[in-house]
């Protein structure tokens, strides 16, 4: 075990080392600004420092004069992982990591779409790791399915669309492999009249707009009561244009273009339907004419709840605001989903905010903030955001099966 946190650990020394050259790579492969790519190679180092600090002991369920019963944690042999393209390096090392820390090898599928950056960590990773530990291999949806199929895997860490998953479930039923499945999400957050609307602005717009909205945790519908509704609506826009969108390798450029052609055209249809249904934008609503997968911060101004930007996951920088006047309705409405990865709620009422965040159907509430995650903390989706849990000794215990002995003591 301490050999293996000391190759985790080493991966983060690796990370660290090469960080300028992962940053380039990841600017240039993924399209995110310079400030995303260091914090995703930063949290990636992160990760591996603190999961190779992680341990799962033995349980004594009991010792007494007849019997010895302990319950310990074996690894499952070959995990196979498979990655999307929208935080390619940090959603690999959170797989990667808790994964050989719990003693497993691996075989690991970035997405087709940005494969490089984890071709590049898995040649490195193999200039530390012994012979055969982490096997990177790039393919497309083709080499996912022989992965979830394949006999000699006993465990698939999906992280990827609802659709996906609910394929990868099926193939990887051959052989009843073990399964973590982090999937889509249409997460809601929740603004309660007694916030200072200028001063939440500027968190408000990342939580939804931060790697311009690649991000399965990002918020898609922002429920804003109507007593501030406009005043958050003016500051939101007055905020998104300080924003620089562009190339993320230029000085200032804090969103990039949309990672690839499918995206950019699921999220130009999305915006075209709004139009065609005369939603009012209060920014944004075209998509850019300059070269680039570019779709500016779009915000619709209260579209039926029943619009296509309310109930898709649009996955790109088109927020739908909507009004709420009841609490109880817009807990209603925000659970009224089939995913429920995370959300979040906004109140300088403390208590009153706790006590909505319990009632959200979803696997992760944020109050006053988003988007903090930590490596002791656990993470992962209910309903059809997902399965399993990724981070803290809930998700090292999911790269392991649980192992009885019961010894019966002589005489
Ligand atoms: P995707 O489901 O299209 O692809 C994900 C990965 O699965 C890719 O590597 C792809 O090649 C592979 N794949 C495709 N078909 C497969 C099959 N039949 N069998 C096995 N593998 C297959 O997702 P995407 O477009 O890359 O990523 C965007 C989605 O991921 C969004 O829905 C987003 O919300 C979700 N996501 C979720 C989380 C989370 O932690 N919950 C994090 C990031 C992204």
């Amino acid at each position: 075990m301490v050999e293996r946190q000391r190759f985790v650990s080493a991966l983060g020394d690796m990370l660290e080392k090469h960080h300028d050259r992962f940053v380039e790579l990841l600017i240039s492969e993924q399209g995110k600004a310079r400030s995303g790519a260091e914090w995703e190679i930063g949290g990636a180092i992160h990760w591996c420092r603190e999961i190779a600090k992680q341990a799962l002991v033995d349980e004594v369920v009991q010792d007494n004069g007849t019997n010895r019963i302990v319950s310990r944690h074996t690894p499952i042999g070959v995990v196979g992982a498979i990655t999307p393209w929208n935080f390619p390096v940090l959603l690999a090392i959170w797989k990667i990591a808790p994964a050989l820390v719990a003693g497993n090898t691996m075989v690991l599928k970035p997405s087709p779409f940005t494969p490089l950056c984890t071709l590049l960590l898995g040649e490195l990773a193999n200039e530390i790791l012994p012979p055969g530990v982490l096997n990177v291999l790039a393919g497309g949806s083709d080499l996912g399915q022989w992965i979830t199929e394949h006999p000699g895997i006993g465990k698939i860490a999906f992280t990827g669309s609802t659709a996906t998953g609910k394929r990868v479930m099926q193939s990887a039923s051959i052989n009843l492999k073990r399964l973590t499945l982090e999937l889509g999400g249409n997460d809601p957050a929740i603004v309660m009249p007694d916030v200072d609307a200028k001063s939440i602005a500027k968190d408000l717009f990342w939580a939804a707009f931060s790697n311009s909205a690649q991000f399965c945790v990002a918020c898609k519908r922002l429920y804003v009561h109507e007593a501030i509704y406009d005043e958050v609506g003016q500051e939101l826009v007055a905020y998104a244009r300080t924003v620089k969108m562009g190339n993320g390798m230029e000085p200032g450029i804090e969103l990039g273009p949309l990672q690839n052609s499918m995206q950019y055209e699921k999220v130009k249809d999305l915006l075209r339907d709004s139009q065609v249904s005369g939603h009012r934008f209060l920014i944004g609503g075209e998509a850019s004419t300059s070269k680039g997968y570019f779709i500016p911060v779009s915000i619709i101004d209260n579209p039926p709840e029943d619009a296509r930007c309310v109930t898709e996951e649009a996955f790109g920088p088109v927020l739908p605001m909507l009004k709420f006047s009841d609490v109880e309705d817009v807990i209603r409405r925000a659970n009224s989903t089939e995913y429920g990865l995370a959300a979040s709620v906004w109140s300088n009422d403390l208590e009153a905010a706790a006590r909505i965040a319990s009632r959200l159907q979803v696997g992760t509430v944020w109050i006053n903030h988003a988007h903090h995650f930590s490596p002791h903390v656990a993470f992962g989706g209910h309903k059809a955001s997902g399965m399993g849990i990724e981070n803290s000794l809930h998700g090292l215990a999911e790269y392991t099966n649980i192992q009885t002995i019961l010894q019966k003591r002589a005489g």
